[in-house]
């Protein structure tokens, strides 16, 4: 191989050897690391580079020679293109024993500390249909695959002259302003792609302009649907512009199509982004809300409101964190990053009470509501930044903790918060993490005082390269 550090090289018939982090697989050509996009051990392939570096370089994987004997075929049409599911033409059981590996790899090589051994990663019974939440994208420039193109009679036009080409769907990755239009999406229960797909027919024929995401004009931007395990269906439809008289044709025509929707909303976003945190979604028909239960414990999720998006294995995942943090009713647990304080209202039952942390204040009014619906009365839930509000006075006040359960976002917790879970030695601490990666680099500091004594991998999306780890240390 060429020395020479190209872009857009093209690398020939290089055999994948193992996988990488985030997804990715590697080859090595010359003792040079290739991380190679969309493509399994044993596959050989032509790879397109992106980045090259001296040591290491990154592409995607154009042309297959030989296909690995451990693919299986992927279920979805939309594979391939879609950014969502990359790891379908995996075998279940082969995807959960990369994401066990990739924990153990990172918690050793990165935590370097002494580790017990680590638990037969949590697979899910149901490995299609587990979400309780899809974001669809509207836009007017439809995603064509590169057969769609050149199967196209007419040229390419030029961006300023393209017709209106109208989808709804998801993002292409690293295609900013191009989405695929889904016709059916495996990840969620129906009635999702009905609602979808009504909402995007109807709009077509009524010719109701779509997002441009360059020019920021267009009416449709966001379609949100929740479907939880009681049969309840949230939709949150979110326009560019207020347009009153389409806006009520549009959802009575869903309503009426889909009387299984329990709750629909609208939002207004004329920002720039699609964030909708910092608008007002409004209820068009319904209570505005859906309620989700786990176990006998019920949570109401507003259309702004975080939840774990598979429900069924966030039990599971809920559970190892209770039975981690060996509670028998006398302790004071702290859930930290405790967002709608599921993980607290979770434990409730077996601690004399529970103190949650978390920075979104709606987070922390639907986590008092919460505990109020399933008669949690010996809770207190505080908003604001886990490392302003851990301070002495804090635990001071609330009491010294017996058990700190925390559940960082995939940067892992701060350093000065592990710094003061260090001086507050609670006698057990029990990490979830959505990043095997941070967490190794913060079970390396927790190490000065904590002996790491379970590790419990869990996967919550399959067909993803996503993992949660739960670890249970103890102070020494
Ligand atoms: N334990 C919850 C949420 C975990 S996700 C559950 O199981 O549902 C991580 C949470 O950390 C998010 O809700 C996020 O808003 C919150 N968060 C992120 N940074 C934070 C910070 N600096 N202080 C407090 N909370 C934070």
């Amino acid at each position: 191989m060429s020395r020479k550090n190209n872009k857009n090289q093209v690398l020939e018939q290089l055999l994948v050897e193992d996988y990488a982090a985030e997804g990715k697989s590697l080859s090595r050509v010359d003792g040079k690391v290739i991380f190679i996009e969309g493509a399994v051990p044993g596959d050989v392939v032509d790879v397109l580079l992106g980045k090259n570096k001296k040591d290491w370089a990154e592409g995607k994987a154009i042309r297959f020679h030989t296909w690995s004997a451990s693919r299986t075929e992927p279920f979805c049409s939309h594979f391939g293109v879609c950014g969502g599911c990359k790891w379908q033409m995996l075998p279940y059981e082969k995807q959960l024993a990369y994401k066990q590996n990739e924990v153990e790899q990172n918690l050793r090589r990165l935590g370097h500390i002494h580790l017990p051994p680590v638990m037969p990663i949590l697979g899910c019974d149901k490995t299609v249909r587990y979400r309780n939440k899809l974001e669809f994208t509207f836009s007017n420039h439809r995603y064509k695959t590169w057969d769609e193109i050149q199967n196209d009679p007419l040229p390419l036009q030029p961006r300023a002259e393209r017709k209106e080409d109208p989808a709804l769907g998801f993002h292409v990755p690293r295609i900013f302003d191009k989405v695929i239009d889904i016709t059916t999406c495996h990840l969620m229960e129906e009635p999702t792609n009905l609602i979808k797909n009504t909402v995007r027919d109807f709009s077509i024929q009524q010719g109701y302009p779509f997002y441009d995401i360059r020019r920021h004009t267009g009416w449709l931007r966001n379609l949100i649907i929740r479907v939880c395990t009681t049969g309840e269906v949230m939709v949150n439809i979110c326009l560019a512009y207020e347009e009153k008289t389409e806006r009520k044709k549009l959802m009575d025509h869903l309503l009426a199509r889909v009387p299984s929707i329990t709750t629909l909303l609208y939002t207004i976003n004329a920002k720039k982004n699609d964030s909708i945190y910092d608008l007002e979604p409004k209820i068009y028909f319904g209570k505005g809300y859906i309620t989700e239960w786990l176990e006998d414990f019920q949570f109401k999720i507003s259309p702004k409101s975080f939840f774990q998006t598979n429900s069924r294995q966030g039990e599971k995942l809920y559970q190892v964190a209770r039975e981690f943090a060996e509670l028998t009713g006398s302790e004071t647990v702290y859930d930290l990053y405790c967002g709608t304080g599921s993980i607290g209202i979770f434990v409730s039952k077996l601690a004399k009470k529970v103190i949650g942390v978390e920075l979104i204040p709606e987070a922390i009014a639907d986590a008092k509501e919460n505990a109020l619906l399933n008669n949690m009365a010996h809770a207190g839930f505080f908003a604001g930044d886990v490392i302003d509000i851990c301070n002495d006075a804090f635990f001071m006040q609330h009491g010294k903790p017996d058990v700190i359960i925390t559940d960082p976002p995939r940067a892992g917790m701060h350093d000065k918060l592990v710094r003061k879970i260090l001086e507050m030695q609670a006698p057990l601490v029990v990490y979830v993490s959505c990043n095997s990666a941070t967490q190794a680099r913060d079970l390396q500091l927790l190490h000065e005082k904590y002996e790491v004594t379970k590790v419990q991998p869990v996967d919550m999306f399959p067909h993803t390269h996503h993992i949660e780890n739960v670890v249970q240390l103890k102070l020494r």
